[in-house]
């Protein structure tokens, strides 16, 4: 039913601009510096017609067999397709094809398997790399330790578009934890853009419960689900 999700984002979709603008102002960032992504994930195609009725181009799924689903359905060319969950290895090539830009590229392994599938294909393949920032076990993503070494590394490889990093923050309520969680993936990223010039500035971070801290520290993307679309 489209309907119920167009009504429910001309209510909810105001209200994430007006917390992401706030944000903005009390970190003293430029208004428009932190782009929405709206996280289409688990919910029908419905919502993915509302989200684009309403406006939106940047669509977040987490599986690539969704991804695959949606894009069959809306097209290719009807957003900007963002891959933001773990990716097995025999689906890389799917998940490269389906999405303008991957967050989740959480290993070495993963992303030598995009920059080798990009090379032959003799394209650039746009990604993110992923830290694990709190260092939580069910969490992926690259070590924090050897994050530095791992970027560098990692955005020099001929077929790899690094635009920036991003990170899942721990399931917590504590600010001062998710705060540092956040901080800690903005540092990485400026040691290793102080390394080379092909790490570029994106910040992938934040969701729904902690837009506003990770804001402050510097996100330039936000990762928005139940907000917008409600619970899934
Ligand atoms: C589901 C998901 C989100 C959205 O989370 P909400 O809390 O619903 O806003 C963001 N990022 C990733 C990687 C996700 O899997």
């Amino acid at each position: 039913m489209t309907t119920g999700y167009s009504e429910r984002l001309v209510e909810t979709l105001p209200r994430v601009r007006e917390r992401i603008a706030r944000a903005e102002l009390d970190a003293d960032r430029a208004a428009g510096a932190v782009r929405l992504i709206a996280v289409t994930k688990s919910h029908p195609f419905a919502a993915v017609r509302a989200a684009l009725d309403a406006g939106l181009r940047d669509l977040g799924e987490n599986r690539v067999e969704e991804l695959d689903a949606k894009v069959a359905e809306f097209g290719r060319d009807a957003a900007t397709w963002h891959m933001i969950g773990h990716i097995q290895g025999r689906k890389t090539a799917k998940a490269a094809e389906l999405s303008d830009l991957i967050h989740s590229i959480d290993s070495a392994k993963l992303a030598e398997r995009v920059a080798r599938r990009a090379s032959e294909m003799d394209v650039e393949s746009r990604v993110l790399l992923q830290v694990n920032t709190s260092g939580e076990a069910s969490k992926s993503g690259l070590a924090v330790e050897s994050a530095v070494e791992d970027v560098v590394r990692l955005a020099d490889s001929p077929g790899l578009r690094v635009d920036g990093l991003m990170t899942m923050a721990p399931f917590v309520d504590d600010e001062r934890v998710l705060g540092n969680a956040f901080r800690r993936l903005r540092e990485i990223s400026e040691a290793a853009a102080g390394h080379s010039d092909n790490v570029g500035p994106e910040l992938s971070m934040g969701m729904t419960n902690d837009l506003h801290i990770a804001i402050r520290e510097g996100s330039t993307m936000v990762r928005i689900g139940t907000a917008l679309f409600g619970p899934r």
